[in-house]
């Protein structure tokens, strides 16, 4: 928290950048923007804990005033947080050390789209869905369609190497944003020229995604486009165990076969998902596949996708769960089935891994979370040529605060913990926040410090969301 003769001077000489109107320091609006949807913050808000807040929050309207607000927080050393739209799962928006909230939701303006070259120009905070249903006017897609589609924004998408669940055809947001605009921590504002590959040193608009705000502002991108698919048709497959799934999914991806749609549910989760809706054997995997394209491409990917789970064991279940899936697939997942006591915490926990180590990743990981109680479902959600990710829900419910609060960091850390021994990466999809920053170093090994030297250079007075990505961390 500043001083309150900091916090005065920097309130009003952010008034006269943003306008009085675009500025706050109302206790209702910090306590509101004091979380994400990170579980834990929500359990403690509901237990009755005052969590860190801002000591304002400030709404720019165009580059300039993010640019002119950095450069007066930099002088005056104080934090700046940036804000998306607040959805995300690890507490990136928490202000740990208080100071500036930039929320970027102002900043909402599409661009006109480059037909010839497939591109859209859009600002950091246009919500994921808007983008969708404006691009889908003129016959395009994204491809990007996370669960958070109606409530994370395009900078968010890109400072957390956000993915779509269908991903696997349209890659993550790291593959579709082709340039960025950048604040830096002492205000200057950079570009990168959006080409669809170059050959000129190192790749810098790749330094800026997944960054988390804690190298600068994104304030817009351009982001490609991809024709909406003619068809689009599903199928699902059970499967007698993980491993026969992996199996099958892993040569549908090695004969070249793209569906935009691979999750493999383990049988926790497909029970837990499917076995109200649909009869299949207890004790099975559930397979969901989807496939973009023309119709004849869909049908000859469909038909020889499903050939390769029969060889490996599969029962055809026709489009029935996969399709169910999709036309639920912005439902949320509260575990309104699951009878709970005391003080519950769901959580999740995703991590990727190459097709060599991701079986033993996944049940290391269930071992060690099951160890302290945890109720684990998972499902293999985004699928590649050389692996994939897991997406692990676990539920802990304890008699205390005290009990729940340690038994989540518990799970969370031996989780990690098994993850990393077995040879996977902490995160596909969620990014670093406050949950996994402390286990940044272990996960980058020798590379961390270069990511640490990137940002002492770029933000000596460590002013960019202290405290996240393992970097700014104060005494
Ligand atoms: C129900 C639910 C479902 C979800 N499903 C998915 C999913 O399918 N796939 C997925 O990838 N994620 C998912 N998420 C997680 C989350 O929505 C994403 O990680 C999303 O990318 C975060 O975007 P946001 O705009 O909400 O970011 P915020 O939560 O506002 O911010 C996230 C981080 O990015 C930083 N940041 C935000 N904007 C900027 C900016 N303009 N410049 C610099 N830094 C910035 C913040 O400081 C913070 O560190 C889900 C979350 C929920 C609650």
């Amino acid at each position: 928290m500043l001083d309150n003769k900091t916090r005065a001077k920097a309130f009003k000489r952010i008034g006269k950048i943003v306008g009085a109107e675009h500025i706050t320091m109302h206790e209702t609006d910090k306590i509101l923007n004091a979380i994400d949807a990170w579980p834990l913050s929500q359990a403690k808000i509901r237990a009755g804990e005052i969590l860190p807040l801002a000591d304002m929050i400030a709404f720019p309207g165009n580059v300039a005033e993010v640019s002119q607000i950095l450069a007066l927080a930099n002088e005056m050393k104080i934090p700046v947080t940036p804000v998306g739209g607040g959805a995300g799962t690890c507490g990136g928006t928490v202000p740990v050390y208080g100071g500036i909230q930039l929320d970027l939701k102002r900043l909402n303006k599409i661009g006109e789209i480059d037909h010839e070259s497939m591109l859209v120009k859009v600002q950091a905070g246009v919500v994921g869905i808007d983008l969708e249903e404006e691009v889908n006017r003129f016959g395009y897609t994204t491809g990007h369609t996370p669960t958070s589609l109606r409530a994370s924004n395009v900078g968010g998408f890109i400072a957390t190497r956000s993915g779509g669940s269908m991903s696997s055809l349209y890659g993550k947001i790291e593959d579709m944003t082709l340039g960025l605009e950048f604040v830096l921590p002492d205000g200057s504002i950079v570009t990168t020229k959006a080409v669809p590959r170059h050959s000129v040193g190192p790749d810098l608009l790749q330094l800026f995604i997944g960054s988390e705000g804690t190298l600068g502002v994104i304030t817009e991108a351009t982001l490609r486009l991809f024709i909406l698919p003619e068809e689009r048709h599903f199928r699902s497959v059970t499967f007698p165990d993980v491993h026969c799934g992996l199996e099958a999914i892993r040569k549908i991806f090695r004969e070249g076969i793209l569906p935009s749609v691979a999750r493999l549910y383990d049988p926790e989760d497909a029970a837990y998902s499917f076995s109200m809706h649909f009869d299949f054997e207890e004790g099975h995997c559930m397979l969901l596949l989807a496939f973009d394209g023309d119709k004849k491409k869909v049908k000859i990917d469909e038909t020889r996708s499903v050939e390769l789970c029969i060889a490996e064991g599969g029962s055809d279940q026709g489009e029935g769960p996969a399709k169910r899936w999709w036309e639920h697939r912005y439902d949320m997942y509260y575990p309104t089935r699951l009878k709970t006591e005391g003080y519950t915490i769901v959580d999740t926990i995703d991590i990727v891994a190459t097709y060599d180590r991701l079986e033993k990743v996944y049940y290391a990981m269930k071992e060690a979370m099951e160890a302290h109680g945890a109720f684990v479902l998972s499902h293999f959600s985004h699928m590649y040529q050389n692996g994939g990710s897991v997406y692990m829900i676990f539920f802990t419910s304890q008699p205390s605060a005290e009990s729940a609060w340690e038994t989540y960091k518990r799970i969370w850390d031996d989780g990690v913990a098994a993850c990393l021994r077995e040879g996977g990466t902490m995160s596909h999809q969620h990014g670093v926040g406050l949950t996994r920053s402390t286990y940044t170093e272990d996960e980058l090994g020798s590379s961390f410090k270069v990511l640490k030297m990137i940002k002492e250079v770029l933000d000596p007075n460590s002013i960019m969301n202290p405290g996240k990505l393992g970097l700014g961390v104060r005494e």
